[in-house]
């Protein structure tokens, strides 16, 4: 964990939209047969791994972190779990409906 994604992770608790919006260009710019499946697939992977992040986060600076801090990212958290958990979903059902 190098300082600089901590304290991203701590001073701007939202999935960053440059993020999102680089991982949706490559994810793009590989062949996929689906458009939608691949922006689906991007939203999800950025979650996931926003949600990965900010929970090693709170597991390495548990004991050291003040209880704002450790409130914050614990609030932060419980967000990116419901945000991976429903872009999951949104791509289980459009492969599911569309069958890409
Ligand atoms: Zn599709």
């Amino acid at each position: 964990m190098s300082p600089t994604i901590y304290r991203h992770a701590v001073s701007h608790p939202r999935i960053p939209k440059d993020d999102m919006r680089r991982a949706g260009e490559a994810l793009q710019a590989e062949k996929s047969e689906c458009s939608e499946k691949a922006r689906l697939l991007a939203k999800y992977k950025i979650a996931a791994l926003d949600y990965g992040r900010v929970v090693s986060v709170l597991s390495e600076r548990a004991g050291v972190m003040s209880e704002e801090e450790y409130v914050r990212i614990r609030d932060y958290i419980e967000v990116a779990h419901v945000i991976t958990d429903r872009a999951r979903t949104m791509l289980d059902r459009h492969v599911a409906e569309h069958g890409c």
